[in-house]
């Protein structure tokens, strides 16, 4: 089974890393596929799922969640301001947190609802003008405006550029997290989770290796 056959790789890479396999947390991405496929992971018994669009996650989780205990889900595509409201309610984490305005609209909305999901900031580690994400210049900053607003900020997330070898971002990643004392690194996706775990991930988000190839038509 593709989930099985990912959890050993997973195994694997923490041993061969010296690390606790207890250490790294495997977000399945489901956007875009099958239900069935989906339905296939949750018997299997896996819980952490990973969705990158609000309207998509809450269209599909609701059943879901009423057939199965203890379903976590993580935003890890763009929030858009006018979504975050939605977004608390819905989600366990979000890892794209990206701009002060967005930060001061989630600090103003946990207050209002009296929840906030884990916070992850998502740095633009290869500072593409297209992608989102603070640029490493900005990270230490915004860190700091995040948390003087109490936010429950984790760690840092990143999506290598896809021409260049991603250890240097994870590498990148891993110190900006470090010197500003953020446990959570959320780095690694199908084509290079094993690489993150040598870095310290402890966030893989890996789709297509655990569902099968997302189709795009
Ligand atoms: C789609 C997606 C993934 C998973 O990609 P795969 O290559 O299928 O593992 C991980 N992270 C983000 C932000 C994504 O959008």
């Amino acid at each position: 089974m593709p989930l099985k056959d990912v959890t050993d790789r997973i195994a694997k890479a923490c041993d061969a890393a010296g690390r606790d396999p207890g250490s790294v947390k495997l977000v399945a991405v489901s956007k875009v596929q099958p239900a069935d496929r989906v339905e296939a992971v949750l018997e299997e018994g896996h819980r952490l799922f990973g969705e990158n669009r609000v309207q998509e996650a809450q269209d599909r989780w609701p059943p879901f969640r009423d057939s199965y205990d203890g379903i976590a889900l993580h935003l890890i595509g763009p929030l858009q301001s006018n979504k975050a409201r939605v977004a608390i309610e819905f989600f366990d984490a979000i890892h794209s947190l990206d701009r002060p305005k967005l930060a001061r609209r989630i600090a103003d909305l946990a207050q209002d609802l009296g929840r906030c999901p884990e916070l992850l900031i998502q740095v633009n580690t290869g500072e593409e003008p297209q992608k989102a994400g603070i640029l490493p210049a900005e990270a230490d900053a915004f860190i700091a405006e995040v948390r003087a607003m109490d936010l429950p900020l984790t760690g840092l997330m990143c999506i290598p550029p896809v021409d260049e070898t991603p250890s240097l971002h994870f590498a990148l990643l891993r110190k900006i997290a470090e010197r500003n004392g953020l446990p959570e690194l959320s780095m690694g996706m199908s084509g290079d989770f094993e690489q993150a775990i040598a870095f310290g991930a402890t966030y893989v988000r890996v789709g297509s290796a655990v569902f099968g190839e997302r189709d795009h038509s």
